[in-house]
């Protein structure tokens, strides 16, 4: 029995991997900010695959409800799989910021830092004393933080953190034998930064006109390779910056 955790299961990129970790025989504990009901979906999709699921509420910009969110964490864990410990973490919960350096306000940018980097390297601490020996992290990285384009200057910097943070979890949990590394998708059509990559025609087609394979890239893009990040065959990858977006920016 294997279970992951993703943060920001209920859609995108987060639901995608949540169900190909599924139908890799990983049972899922997902995590929603405020839709609760496309959780339960999630669940129930899960469920209907065989496999258990539980969607819990986690705000990740607010480490001050960490301790609490543990706690159902344990809570979960011993319920439903009469354990007290899980093996994947999916650090993937994450809006978007799209503002010109000299436009981004330092609210904005605080935002930014709890939700992208603050938020998952505390919960990453506080979680770890329930992870198994030999267990994976993944940490979503982007695109953005190797190449550039106007208006992301806050976000792309903090993934680059989440990048190098990545490392240093790599090389401190060696001893454990958990591995970490980043998944960096390019432009990925989800409902992020208010769906512009799938709703916005401009955007799509400039994307699509700086990726090798010709198109933006989709969900299921994503999420199978997060759940084959967690799998035998990939169990020598560590510390390191996987990218996947057909090729954007080469
Ligand atoms: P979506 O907007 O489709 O989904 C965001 C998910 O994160 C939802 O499950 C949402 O929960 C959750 N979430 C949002 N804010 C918070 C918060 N404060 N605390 C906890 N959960 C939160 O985004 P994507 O799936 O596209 O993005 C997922 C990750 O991938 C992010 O880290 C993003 O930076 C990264 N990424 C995305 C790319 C893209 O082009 N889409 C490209 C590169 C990286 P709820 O449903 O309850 O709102």
């Amino acid at each position: 029995m294997k279970i992951a955790i993703v943060t920001g299961g209920s859609r995108g990129l987060g639901k995608s991997a949540a169900l190909a970790l599924a139908d890799k025989g990983v049972d899922v504990i997902l995590t929603y900010n405020s839709r609760v009901e496309e959780a339960q979906q999630v669940v129930a999709e899960i469920e209907k695959k065989g496999r258990k699921a539980v969607a819990l509420q986690l705000d990740v910009s607010n480490t001050k409800n960490f301790p609490a969110f543990v706690a159902s964490v344990k809570e979960a864990l011993e319920k439903t799989w009469k354990t007290n410990s899980f093996q994947f973490l999916i650090n993937n919960a994450g809006t978007g910021l799209h503002a010109l350096f000299t436009e981004t306000t330092e609210e904005q940018f605080d935002n930014l830092v709890n939700i992208h980097f603050k938020g998952p390297y505390f919960l990453t601490q506080r979680l770890l004393p329930l992870m198994s020996d030999g267990g994976r992290i993944i940490n979503l990285s982007s695109g953005l933080a190797r190449f550039t384009f106007p208006g992301s200057s806050a976000y792309g910097a903090l993934k680059g953190a989440v990048d190098v943070w990545t490392r240093y979890l790599a090389k401190e949990l060696g001893p454990r034998k958990i591995t970490a590394n980043a998944v960096a998708p390019g432009a990925i059509e989800t409902d992020f930064s208010g769906g512009r990559v799938r709703d916005d025609k401009e955007t799509n087609k400039m994307v699509s006109s700086v990726t090798a394979l010709g198109r933006a890239g989709l969900p299921e893009d994503i999420g199978p390779l997060i759940a084959a990040m967690t799998t035998e065959d990939t169990r020598w990858i560590n510390g390191q910056r996987v990218e996947a977006s057909g090729g954007m920016m080469l």
